[in-house]
C-alpha cells in the first residue's frame, strides 16, 4: 500500500488528515477539562494489537475473496463493560467457534473467526434523543461514550470513559490472543466508529512502516459514517488493516464504486469486505446492481451477508426484534444474488449471544409474546445460539 499523507502519528502536534475531516454520530464531550490529558494518554499507551497478526488476518481474508475459505463474523451489538472477563470472553468465542466449525462442515471450507468484541463499544444512533418517563434524554451510545441507565447523569458523554473501554478491550483481546491456535482466529473486529479514540490508537508498524489500527485487528465503517471524503472513510482508507464497510439499501451502486476506489484502491483480494445489510425486502432489488458494479469496476472484495440489521421491527410491546425467517431469507436471497452474477458470499455477519436468550422470534422463541423473557441486549436484539445455528444450516446446509 502506499503511504497515506500526511501522517504524523503523534510525533508532533500537526494533526492527520481524517483528523480535520468532519465525521458523522460523535460524542459530544462538551467542553471537557481532561479531554486532551486522556486522548495523549491514548496516544502512548501500548497498541492492543500486532501489525503482524493484522498482516496474518489479511492474508487470511485474501483467501475468502478468491473462494478459498470463508467469513464469519459473530457478536454484540454493543458490547457490556461488565461482560469482559475471560468467564465472559469464553462462551462468546466458544459460540463463534461452533458455528464456524458448521459453517467449515457445509461449505469444505477453513473459517476465518472474528467476533464483534474486544472494542465494539460505540453505537450510532438514528435519533440523538429519545424520551424517558416524560423527559427528552440523550440516547445511550455505547459505553464508550456514557451509559444505559435512564438518567440525564448517565447519559452525560464523558472522555474517560474511552480509558476504560479500552481496558476493557485489552482484557477482551488478551483472552482472544490465547485462544488463537492459529490462523483462522478468533480475532478481533469493531465498527470504528469515535474519531477521538479511533485515531488515537493509529500505530506505525515497525515492519514495513505502514501505519494500522491498533485498536482491533479488523476495523469496520457504519451504514450510517460510510461517506467517502469524512473522517470515518479516510481513516481507514490510511490503515493497513483489512476493512469492512456496511451497505444498506440505500446505497446506490455508484456510490458503492466510490466506496471501493477509497478504501481499496490496489484492488486487493481481502482488503475490503462489504457488509450487505439490505433487509429482507430490498434485498433481491439492491444486490444485483451493487454487485454487477463492483465486480466491473475490478474490485475484489468480501461479500459478506448481514442479514439482521435491516430487519428490525418494534413487538407490540416497543421491544426492537428481528425475526429468523426474515434473516435465513435475505442470507439467502444475497447468496443467490451473488451467485448469479458469478461472485460468491464470503460469509455471514450476525449479532449473537452466548446465553438462551429471547430478543429475536425463530426456533425457540414461538412468537413475539415471548421476546420480553429473556431480553439483555444493550442496543440490538441478538440471536441465541439455536436461533444462530439454524441460520447457518439453512442457509448454508
Ligand atoms: C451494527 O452493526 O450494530 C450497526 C449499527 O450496523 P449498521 O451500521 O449496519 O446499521
Ligand atoms: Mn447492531
Amino acid at each position: 500500500m502506499s503511504e497515506p499523507s500526511p501522517l504524523t502519528l503523534h510525533e508532533d502536534s500537526t494533526p492527520a488528515v481524517w483528523e480535520l475531516l468532519p465525521a458523522e454520530q460523535q460524542p459530544d464531550w462538551g467542553a471537557h477539562p481532561d479531554l486532551s490529558d486522556i486522548l495523549g494518554e491514548l496516544r502512548t499507551t501500548p497498541a492492543l494489537t500486532t501489525a503482524s497478526d493484522v498482516r496474518v488476518l489479511r492474508h487470511q481474508l485474501a483467501e475468502v475473496a478468491l473462494g478459498h475459505a470463508r467469513l464469519l463474523q459473530t457478536g454484540d451489538c454493543a458490547e457490556d463493560l461488565r461482560e469482559c472477563t475471560p468467564e465472559h470472553t469464553a462462551p462468546k468465542a466458544e459460540v463463534l467457534d461452533e458455528l464456524a466449525d458448521r459453517l467449515t462442515l457445509h461449505t469444505g471450507r477453513p473459517v476465518v473467526r472474528v467476533g464483534r468484541m474486544g472494542g465494539q463499544f460505540a453505537k450510532p444512533r438514528s435519533s440523538p434523543t429519545e424520551r424517558h418517563e416524560g423527559q427528552d434524554l440523550p440516547v445511550f451510545r455505547g459505553h464508550l461514550v456514557n451509559a444505559p441507565e435512564p438518567t440525564p447523569d448517565a447519559r452525560r458523554h464523558d472522555p474517560h470513559r474511552m480509558l476504560t473501554a479500552y481496558r476493557a478491550s485489552a482484557r477482551v483481546l488478551h483472552e482472544l490472543d490465547l485462544r488463537r491456535t492459529g490462523p483462522l482466529g478468533p480475532w478481533a473486529s469493531h465498527e470504528a466508529l469515535v474519531m477521538d479514540y479511533e485515531s488515537s490508537l493509529v500505530r506505525r508498524d515497525e515492519e514495513t512502516g505502514a501505519p494500522y489500527l491498533a485498536s482491533t485487528h479488523f476495523p469496520w465503517i457504519g451504514e450510517r459514517t460510510r461517506q467517502p471524503g469524512l473522517g470515518h472513510v479516510e481513516l481507514l482508507a490510511a490503515m493497513a488493516n483489512p476493512v469492512g464497510c456496511k451497505i444498506g439499501p440505500s446505497a446506490a451502486p455508484e456510490d458503492v464504486v466510490r466506496l471501493c476506489e477509497a478504501l481499496d484502491p490496489h484492488r486487493l483480494p481481502g482488503r475490503l469486505t462489504l457488509i450487505l445489510r439490505m433487509g429482507v425486502r430490498a434485498a433481491e432489488t439492491a444486490t444485483p446492481a451493487v454487485a454487477r458494479a463492483v465486480r466491473r469496476a475490478g474490485h475484489p472484495v468480501i461479500w459478506l451477508s448481514d442479514p439482521l440489521h435491516g430487519n428490525t421491527v418494534r413487538t407490540a410491546s416497543g421491544l426492537k426484534t428481528r425475526h429468523l425467517a426474515d434473516a435465513i431469507c435475505e442470507a439467502a436471497t444475497v447468496r443467490r444474488a451473488l451467485e448469479d452474477e458469478g461472485l460468491h458470499v464470503g460469509g455471514l455477519h450476525l449479532e449473537t449471544a452466548a446465553a438462551d436468550i429471547t430478543e429475536c422470534v425463530g426456533g425457540p422463541v414461538t412468537g413475539e409474546h415471548l421476546v420480553p423473557e429473556r431480553y439483555e441486549t444493550l442496543c440490538d436484539p441478538r440471536l441465541n445460539p439455536r436461533q444462530a445455528r439454524e441460520l447457518v444450516d439453512a442457509v448454508f446446509g
